[in-house]
């Protein structure tokens, strides 16, 4: 250790939704953490996010659930549509029954909104320090816990860290080392219009999902309802190097075949830049000694359940409880964690891969999945229990 590193006792690494949420789930715990994020400000991208009962659940933990909902929407209902024929295939209420149910509303908002929530009471717990500008590229283990070199040759020797540095995570190839995320084979365009700027064919209150053969677009208003936020997502063609993958060309080529509706809406979404979507197949632990993960540095899945940021924040709370709850002794505080976080976030990860399957389906499959889906009873919510419904605290601690 240089006599320049700087000793903390918990250190995050990554301060997006699932880092900045960690931090202060800890210090709602009372316990210190310091948080480094490479970039030069903490920010999210310019595009929406839903999040379900089981992610308001954990801000309402963290007592950010106003400031959240303040600048969210309350769709009145998913619709899922056929892309193709422009049909309405079934929808699911988000109204007085599913909110008994769940005790709380599913929402959608802008990312920026909900991380500048986060970040507001994280600047407000002294128990937080915030670092920018500060990229973890080497970690080594050290008889007091876990040392960090900075790509700008500062360190910090952890007494216990949490990689939340996204699905390149530097900490993951400390602790698992399994190689670069696997390709999901899709690639996604999105960001947000004016709410003017959308079609209201369909209506702008509802969250709509628009399926069809290797396609899908999402669109939900955003920002108390001014922007209407729109994600298209589509088959790449995957010949070639990924980093080609699913230009506007073919972005356009792969919805040809789209209802008008759904055309206007992909034709006004920018061009500028594509995610080539990538996730992971669960692995059994995510931990080195006194290193762990959570977010997508963890357990990285395809948005087809919109849970990703929602499963972050359900970690960060869990992960705070386990480390109140067993003190000094950070390698079991870690095995408690992951014994509630692993199987949940498992499942889902192999269950979002397999609704992939289901929503870009084709033919006679896809004609199977509209007759099936359109006799659901949009009150019925079996299906949603598991999602939704999940606490999210450590098994037999009372969180503070
Ligand atoms: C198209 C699309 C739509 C989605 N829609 C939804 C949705 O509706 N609902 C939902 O719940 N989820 C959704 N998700 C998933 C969600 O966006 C992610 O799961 C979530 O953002 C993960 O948060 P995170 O904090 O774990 O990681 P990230 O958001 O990736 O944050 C990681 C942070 O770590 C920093 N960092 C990285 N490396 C280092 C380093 N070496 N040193 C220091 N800092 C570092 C990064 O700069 C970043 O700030 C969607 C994903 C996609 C692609």
């Amino acid at each position: 250790m240089t006599n320049t590193t700087r000793r903390v006792e918990r250190l995050v690494v990554g301060g997006g939704i699932g880092g900045l949420a960690a931090a202060l789930a800890l210090a709602r715990q009372g316990l210190d953490v310091h948080v480094i994020e490479q970039a030069q400000e903490f920010a999210e991208i310019g595009a929406g996010v839903q999040l379900a009962p089981n992610a308001l659940r954990t801000l309402d933990r963290l007592g950010v659930l106003e400031p959240v909902l303040d600048g969210a929407v309350k769709p009145p209902s998913a619709v899922l549509m056929n892309a193709v024929t422009g049909e309405r295939i079934t929808s699911l209420g988000f109204g007085r029954g599913f909110q008994h149910t769940y005790a709380q509303p599913y929402i959608v908002t802008h990312r920026s909104d909900l991380l500048d929530a986060i970040l507001a009471a994280c600047v407000e717990e002294p128990a937080i320090t915030l670092e920018v500008g500060r990229k973890a590229v080497v970690l080594a283990e050290t008889a007091q816990g876990v040392l960090v070199t900075c790509a700008d040759g500062s360190s910090y020797e952890a007494g216990a860290l949490i990689g939340a540095d996204g699905l390149w995570s530097a900490v993951r190839a400390y602790t698992v080392d399994d190689g670069a995320p696997a390709y999901v084979g899709d690639v996604a365009y999105r960001g947000t219009i004016p709410i003017e700027a959308a079609s209201d064919r369909v209506g702008r209150d509802d969250m709509t999902w628009w399926i069809g053969p290797g396609v899908h677009l999402i669109q939900y208003p955003v920002r108390g309802g001014r922007l209407f936020n729109q994600v298209a997502v589509f088959a790449a063609d995957r010949s070639g190097d990924p980093a080609g993958w699913g230009a506007p060309a073919e972005l356009d080529k792969a919805f040809a075949g789209v209802s008008d509706h759904v055309a206007a809406g992909v034709r006004s979404i920018s061009r500028d830049r594509r995610w080539v979507l990538r996730d992971r197949l669960p692995v059994p632990t995510w931990t080195r000694g006194r290193a762990t993960l959570l977010g997508d540095a963890a357990h990285p899945m395809p948005q087809y359940l919109a849970q990703g940021a929602c499963q972050a924040l359900e970690d960060a709370v869990v992960l705070a409880d386990a480390l109140a709850a067993h003190g000094s002794d950070v390698e079991a505080a870690f095995a408690a964690y992951e014994a509630e976080r692993v199987p949940r976030t498992a499942r889902l990860q192999v269950w979002a891969r397999r609704m992939g399957e289901i929503v870009h389906a084709d033919g006679v499959t896809a004609m199977l999945r509209d007759a099936l889906l359109a006799q659901c009873d949009p009150a019925d919510l079996p299906q949603t229990d598991y999602l939704y419904g999940y606490e999210p605290r450590l098994s037999g601690v009372r969180a503070g």
